[in-house]
């Protein structure tokens, strides 16, 4: 099913993010992972690529079983590291899988701070959108990337803004967007994007903080801030891993109902491959 559908309907559309395991253990976490969460009824569940397009067989691979679980999947698909040609071959594939793609540029590899596009193949994500639309039509649901602080290497928040707009107008069906701990910032986004002319659902992403070190990292991959208050309370369990998850609960928690009680579309939950804190926070909203 195409999940755009969904987004016409006025209930709120949950959505898990897992990225594919590269262990035998891993797998069998992710099994688990989605046993327990289920019965929560998701919209969708999504898919990640990894950095450079180092998961390409496994992401199809999980996609399929995703499939096979009944439920809806949505495969993340990246520029880095193919050429028009290889991302041509792997979206045939997808016709046999899915009906919803995630399109992203994809960060430089580890080490580099400027992404380089595989000879013969993309620069940015809105040439991927036009190149699926111009190869399968309306065949898939397109989903992109929208950065509530703005993407860590555009020049400034308007020309992000503009960016996203090429990448609507060159056919994205709906925004997912960065991982944010502040509210403020997504509905500043979103009243900026629609004063720019952005009309399509623009669904917030949480992740539920369960681990301090791993939250700092992310920050600074991505370059999303976590707001002071936040930062102390959690600063002041850090070595209770219990506490830490406790106060990521409440915030996303928090965060969650007031985001749809102000009318966002749903919300996308970065899992990272664990069930609890996902669980306990839509449960919570429930
Ligand atoms: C929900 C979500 C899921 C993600 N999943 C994955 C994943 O599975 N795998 C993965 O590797 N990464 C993933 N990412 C990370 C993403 O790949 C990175 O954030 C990446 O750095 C940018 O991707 P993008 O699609 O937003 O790129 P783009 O939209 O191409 O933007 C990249 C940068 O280029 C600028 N830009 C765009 N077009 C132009 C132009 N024409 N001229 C000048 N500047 C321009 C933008 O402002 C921005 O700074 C995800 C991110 C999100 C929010």
């Amino acid at each position: 099913m195409k999940i755009s559908a969904l987004f016409q309907d006025s209930k709120p559309v949950f959505s898990f993010e897992f990225f594919p395991p590269r262990t035998p253990e891993g797998e069998q976490q992710l099994f688990q992972t989605i046993a327990d969460l289920r019965s929560l009824k998701p919209g969708f569940v999504s898919i990640t690529y990894g950095a450079g397009g180092s998961t390409r067989s496994r992401t199809v691979e999980w996609v399929r079983r995703i499939r096979e679980l009944g439920l809806e999947p949505m495969a993340h698909l990246t520029c880095a590291g193919s050429s028009r040609e290889e991302i041509a071959s792997l979206l045939d594939e997808l016709t046999t899988c899915t009906d919803n793609i995630l399109a992203l540029r994809g960060d430089p590899p580890r080490g580099s701070k400027e992404f380089q596009p595989a000879p013969g193949g993309f620069r940015y994500a809105n040439e991927l959108v036009a190149f699926v639309r111009e190869r399968h039509g309306e065949r898939f649901t397109l989903g992109g990337a929208g950065y509530p602080e703005g993407h860590p290497e555009s020049v400034s928040l308007e020309a992000d803004l503009q960016n996203l707009r090429r990448k609507v107008e060159a056919g994205l069906d709906f925004v997912i967007t960065q991982l944010f701990f502040n509210n403020a910032l997504y509905f500043g986004f979103v009243e900026r994007a629609r004063k720019a002319g952005i009309g399509v659902p623009i669904v917030p992403g949480l992740m539920p903080i369960t681990n301090l070190a791993q939250v700092r990292k992310f920050m600074d991959l991505c370059g999303a801030s976590i707001p002071g208050p936040l930062l102390s309370r959690l600063e002041s369990v850090a070595d209770d891993p219990q506490g830490v998850l406790e106060v990521g609960v409440e915030h996303a928690t928090r965060q969650a109902a007031e985001l749809l009680g102000a009318g966002a579309p749903g919300i996308h939950f970065y899992t990272l491959n664990k069930s609890p804190a996902t669980r306990r926070v839509l449960e919570n909203l429930r």
